[in-house]
This record gives structure tokens, sequence and C-alpha cells, in this order.
């Protein structure tokens, strides 16, 4: 099947390493048309510009950047993210357009049983049913949370997507806002990730990546954060804080961000920021506790970054 093909068949999808898609296919819930996809020179490995940017191929190994030595020197949050993400044997094959894509985790998306409103149903029904892993910012009529934490770092650097409609996407506009419950991203159908883009990192910043999780490893964190900063004079003189597991769609903690903003890197300052990382929220009523993860990754987060 081709990609022009696809666009007339909304239910018909790409396949990269499979991992995520092939369980689906198991369990019956996608059942259109495949069409395998494979790399180009262009779509896999790292491509460093003259600047000091990087582009990474969509099809690029989650464990191939997670290995990567200049990666890790210039991004450390992505290098770390990718390190703690899934097992050996998933980061191996997945690749890092297929993160971003990636469905939902919600149980009840992953039943061939019940027709949630990523499925064409009428209503969410995680939000009245078991929604203990669900969000914490009940932004949309799903309150199932954004799988990708490549995601939820790229966010915090900033990137740009090139698909082969659109170039230079902000990754905030490729996840969207949340609020439409039937998606998971903005790719229209038969739309192909390429590349993400990442621009020269700053003079002297540190990044850190964190989740909280309900078992040691192999499971999707409760919340992550990544979290960039430059501290100058004993000051943060630049902060991002992206976070995932909390929401439809990685969330910046702009309130906690702007409050670290110029300021001293004292431990008052950063209980502050901690504590505004929950702005915003709106939890369900059994996801109250994924906020007392945020403050706490948050505030661990800053207080190693202050260091
Ligand atoms: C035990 C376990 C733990 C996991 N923990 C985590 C975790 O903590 N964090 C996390 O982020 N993920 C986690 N994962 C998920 C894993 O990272 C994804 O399954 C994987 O990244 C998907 O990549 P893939 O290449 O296999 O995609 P595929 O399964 O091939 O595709 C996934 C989806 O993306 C679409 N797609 C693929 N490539 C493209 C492209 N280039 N352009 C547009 N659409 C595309 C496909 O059509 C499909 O809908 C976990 C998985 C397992 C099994």
């Amino acid at each position: 099947m081709t990609a022009a093909a696809m666009t007339a068949t909304p239910a018909a999808e790409f396949r990269a390493a499979g991992t995520d898609l092939s369980e689906r296919r198991r369990s019956g819930v996608s059942t259109g048309p495949l069409i395998d996809i494979s790399p180009a020179p262009d779509t896999i490995g790292m491509h460093w510009g003259d600047d000091g940017s990087l582009r990474i191929g969509a099809f690029t190994t989650i464990a191939a950047i997670a290995a990567d030595a200049c990666l890790a020197a210039a991004y450390p949050g992505i290098a770390a993210s990718a390190q703690g993400l899934a097992t050996p044997q998933i980061r191996h094959l997945a690749t890092l357009g297929g993160n971003l894509a990636q469905r939902s985790r919600c149980w009840y998306f992953r039943s061939p049983h019940i027709a949630c409103l990523k499925k064409g149903g009428t209503e969410c029904p995680a939000r009245s049913g078991n929604h203990l892993y669900h969000v914490a910012f009940d932004l949309g009529p799903c309150v199932a949370p954004h799988p990708s934490t490549m995601a939820a770092t790229l966010l915090a650097y900033d990137a740009r997507i090139t698909t082969d409609r659109r170039s230079s996407l902000a990754i905030g506009d490729l996840l969207g806002d949340g609020t439409d419950g039937r998606a998971d991203n903005a790719l229209q159908p038969g739309e192909m990730i390429r590349s993400i883009e990442l621009g020269v990192p700053l003079p002297g910043e540190r990044a850190l990546y964190k989740r909280a999780i309900s078992r040691s490893h192999a499971e999707w964190p409760l919340v992550e954060i990544c979290a960039r900063a430059v501290i100058k004079d004993g000051a943060f003189q630049f902060v991002r804080l992206a976070a995932g597991g909390i929401a439809p769609v990685p969330l910046r903690l702009t309130a906690a961000e702007a409050a670290l903003q110029g300021k001293p890197t004292k431990l008052s300052t950063i209980a502050v920021a901690a504590e505004r990382a929950t702005s915003g929220a709106k939890p369900l009523p059994m996801t109250g506790y994924k906020l007392d993860l945020l403050k706490g990754v948050a505030q661990d987060l800053l207080e190693r970054l202050a260091e």
C-alpha cells in the first residue's frame, strides 16, 4: 500500500520496528492495512550541523540514541531518557519516530472489546472507570496520558520535526494540545515523521531526566521530567522543565520555570518551584497521588542541577 492510498484509508498504519503496533495487531485493536517503512540514509542516524546542531533520523533506534557519546555530551537529557526507557530488547528495535507516534497505553483503548474515543466511541470509559495510571492534568475528553518519553524530553529541548509533508514543525504542534480525545498526535493520515531537529546546546547548559515508576523497569512511568538549566553566578539563567505521564500531551511546567528564572539556586527557591510544578493540575479521583510524585521528581532534579 502506498502512502497516498493511506490518506484515503484512515485506519491504515505505518510499521517501523512494530514494538507497539504488533501488540495492537495481536489483540485485534489495529486491523487496518499496514505499510512497512524502512530507513533511507537521511532518515537514520545522527547528522551534525557545522554549528553543533543535530538532526536525528526518525528510524534511529532508541538504543543508538542511548549509546551515542557525542549526543550524550551535547544533549544529556535526551541520552538519559533513551537509556531509561522500556527494556534493552525494546530499545534495540524501537525507533524514535515510532516512539513519538506510539498509541495510548490506556487499557480501555487496548481492549478490542471497548469502543473508546480513540476508536470511534462517544466517551472515555477511563473517566468513570479505572484511571489509576491516567492524567492528573485533565485537559480534554480522553484521560489517558501521552505514552512517549521521548516526546516529553524533546519538548524540553524545543525540538522540531520534519515529516514527508511539513518541515521544522515545533514538537508541541506535532503533539497537539490534548483537547482532541480522538488522536495521540496531530499527524495527518499517511504522514510520516522523517527526522527530529535539535538546536545548538546553550553554553554551560546541564540536563537531567528522572521518572517515577510503579515497578523497577519495563513499564511506562507514572510521572517523568526532563529538566535543563543554565546556572551562572549562582542563579538560574535558563530553565526548561517538561513532564510526561501526567496529561494527554507532554507538558512544559511553565509556572515552575518562571519561579526559577533569574533566581538564586537556593533550596527555598527550588521548593517554591517544585510546588508550582502542579500549577493548573486537575487530578481525577484516583490520580491525586501523581501531584506528589511530580513535585518530588521536580525538586530532586532541580536540587541536583543546582549542585
Ligand atoms: C515493556 C515496555 C515498556 C515500555 N516503556 C516505555 C517508556 O517508558 N516510554 C516510552 O516512551 N515507551 C515505552 N515503551 C514503548 C516503546 O518505546 C514503543 O513501542 C516504541 O518506541 C515504538 O517504536 P517502533 O519503532 O516499534 O514503532 P511501531 O510499533 O512500528 O509504530 C508505533 C506507531 O507509530 C507509527 N509510526 C512508526 N514510525 C512512524 C513514523 N516514522 N512516522 C509516523 N508514524 C510512525 C506506527 O504507524 C504506529 O502507529 C515500552 C514498551 C514496552 C513493551
